[in-house]
This record gives structure tokens, C-alpha cells and sequence, in this order.
């Protein structure tokens, strides 16, 4: 420490931004082969319908396998990804697995759609109906096996690209969700004018559901507008019973969370699938039941 306080403060800023840039660079390298390699590997999270508790999709979430760093979570890699130009060599990647995957399960008689998150560039590409046509027929999937997960954000960048975009993913049955609702740009003129299936509300209100009245107002006013609308109504980061049933009792259609399953490898994935009952409902554990 004091040989480091007895240097100059410039240069040791200089010093320290170097070696950032330098390993963010190797970062980058590595991930650069990384996709190459597949060293990209998808966690599923299932999501069940609130009345009946039946299993109705699973959402996918990207991972990098690091060869030395570890298991990397989104937050660790994406902003590098998006940085180094890699965005479409990864979606093209995370499509395709998460509907290999998906053929996989359905042809076992888990009859789950996948649901995967599109960044606002991917959105914005008007090649994306295609691409995704193509990966479709690829496995034997109909649109209707996929769910695209996107964020608000994206209408505001540029609305005409990204209604084109949607409207011909809609056009094959893909079903279009609105991820992490009520953080971004929400706007009411919006949910009158894009196409889309699914309202997906961030999990800072469903965990704040129990403790905040102003919160559940919120949560409750969201679900009736969503039907209201047509649109179905998923929570995400549901962590406890408490909140399941308060979801249930109003109306929620959809939740997912650690509470019902963490995101899951494919292999542990099947397990979970496994221990639903005869009609594909999940039960909560008992409570002082053995885990
Ligand atoms: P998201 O799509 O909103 O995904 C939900 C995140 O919340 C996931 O984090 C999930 O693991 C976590 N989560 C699920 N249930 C709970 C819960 O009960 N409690 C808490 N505290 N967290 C929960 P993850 O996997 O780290 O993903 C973070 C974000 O990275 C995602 O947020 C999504 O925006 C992005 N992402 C993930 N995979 C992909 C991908 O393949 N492509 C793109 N473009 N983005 C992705
Ligand atoms: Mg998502
Ligand atoms: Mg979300
Ligand atoms: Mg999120």
C-alpha cells in the first residue's frame, strides 16, 4: 500500500486503466473463441401457470463455461459481447441450442415452449423473422414452441424497425414478451400499438409485493390492465409461497422464480420436469418437508 501511495496519482491511474484494458481485451479474446468453441451454455428456468401450477415453458439463459474463470453469468460477459461486435454470433448460437434443446424435450412428451431474451439489436435486425424461420425448420419446431423475450427500450430506439420485426416473428406463432415491465420506458401508447402476447412484470415488484401496499396497488392495477388488453401476465423472481398466493389471488397468470426452480443445466432440467405430477403441475414443497 504505501508504495503505491508514495507514486504519483496519474500515473498510477494510468497504470491501473492499462491493466483493466488489457484484461477486458483478453476478455474479449476469449470470448471471441470462446462462442467459437461452445463454450456458451443455456440454463432453463420453468415458468407455471399460477392456477393450475402446470409446467408452460421454460425461459433460457445464456452462461459462459469459462476454461479458467468459471461458470460467467450474463452481467460478467454481455456488455463484452455487445462491445466486440459478437451480439449475433451469440443469438445465433443461443437459438439454436435453446430450440435443440426444446425438439429434445418435446419429443420426450414435455410439451414446453422456450423463451429466449433478444438485445435491442438483434431486435433491430430485419433479418431476425429469417433466421429464426430457418432455426424453426431446422429442429421440426412451429413459431408457437418459441417465446421472444424483449425490453421496452427498444420501441424507443426505433419503433418501425422493431414492429416489422415482431410483426413477422407473430406471423409464425412466436409470441412476444415484454421483459422486466414497468422499469423501462413504459408508456400506454405502446401497449395500444405493438404486437405482443405477454407482460412480463419485473421482479422489483414482485418481491416488494408482501411489504409495500403501493407496490401490490401497482402489481394489481398491472394484471387487469394486462387483460384487459389481451396480454398475459407473467411475475419474475417470485421467491416464496407468500407471494405466489398473493400473485394467484390476483389474478396473475404466469410466475417464475427461484421458488418454483432456479435456472437449471438441461440434465437437471429433465430431473425437474420429472418430479411435476401426472398433469404437468408443480406443488410446493411441504413446508418442514425434507429438500
Ligand atoms: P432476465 O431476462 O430478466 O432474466 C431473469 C434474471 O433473474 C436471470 O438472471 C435469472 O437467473 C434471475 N432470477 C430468476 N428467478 C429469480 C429469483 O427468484 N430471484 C432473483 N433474485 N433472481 C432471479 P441471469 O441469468 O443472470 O440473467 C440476467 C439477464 O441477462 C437477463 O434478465 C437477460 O436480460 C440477460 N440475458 C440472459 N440470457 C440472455 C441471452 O441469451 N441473450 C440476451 N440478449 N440476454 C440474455
Ligand atoms: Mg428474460
Ligand atoms: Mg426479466
Ligand atoms: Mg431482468
Amino acid at each position: 500500500y504505501r508504495a503505491k501511495a508514495d507514486r504519483c496519482g496519474t500515473h498510477l491511474y494510468a497504470d491501473d486503466l492499462d491493466e483493466h484494458s488489457r484484461d477486458r481485451l483478453r476478455l474479449v479474446d476469449e470470448l471471441r473463441t470462446g462462442i467459437a468453441q461452445g463454450q456458451l451454455v443455456l440454463h432453463y428456468q420453468p415458468k407455471i401457470a399460477l392456477g393450475s401450477g402446470r409446467l408452460t415453458g421454460v425461459e433460457a439463459l445464456v452462461r459462459w463455461q469459462h476454461p479458467v474463470r468459471g461458470l460467467l453469468g450474463p452481467d460478467a460477459f454481455l456488455p463484452l459481447v455487445q462491445d466486440a461486435g459478437l451480439s449475433a454470433d451469440l443469438s445465433a448460437q443461443v437459438l439454436r441450442v435453446a430450440l435443440r434443446d426444446c425438439a429434445a424435450w418435446r419429443a420426450a412428451g414435455w410439451d414446453a415452449t422456450v423463451a429466449v431474451n433478444l438485445s435491442t439489436s438483434e431486435l433491430l435486425d430485419l433479418a431476425l423473422p429469417q433466421e429464426v424461420a430457418h432455426a424453426l425448420a431446422e429442429v421440426g419446431l412451429s413459431g408457437s414452441a418459441l417465446v421472444v423475450e424483449i425490453t421496452e427500450g427498444v420501441f424507443m430506439v426505433d419503433k418501425a424497425t422493431s414492429v416489422a420485426v415482431l410483426t413477422a416473428l407473430r406471423d409464425q406463432g412466436v409470441r412476444v414478451s415484454v421483459d422486466d415491465y414497468g422499469t423501462g420506458y413504459s408508456s400506454l401508447a405502446y401497449l395500444r400499438e405493438l404486437p405482443l402476447d405477454e407482460l412480463k412484470l419485473d421482479r422489483s415488484f414482485t418481491q416488494n409485493l408482501d411489504a409495500d401496499a403501493r407496490t401490490a396497488a401497482i402489481v394489481e392495477s398491472t394484471i387487469a390492465l394486462s387483460h384487459s388488453l389481451g396480454l398475459a401476465m407473467v411475475a419474475e423472481g417470485v421467491e416464496n409461497d407468500a407471494v405466489l398466493d398473493r400473485l394467484r389471488t390476483a389474478g396473475c397468470d404466469l410466475a417464475q422464480g427461484y421458488h418454483v426452480s432456479r435456472p437449471l443445466p438441461v440434465d437437471a432440467l429433465r430431473a425437474w420436469f420429472a418430479t411435476l405430477d401426472a398433469d404437468r403441475a408443480w406443488h410446493a414443497p411441504q413446508a418442514g418437508a425434507e429438500v
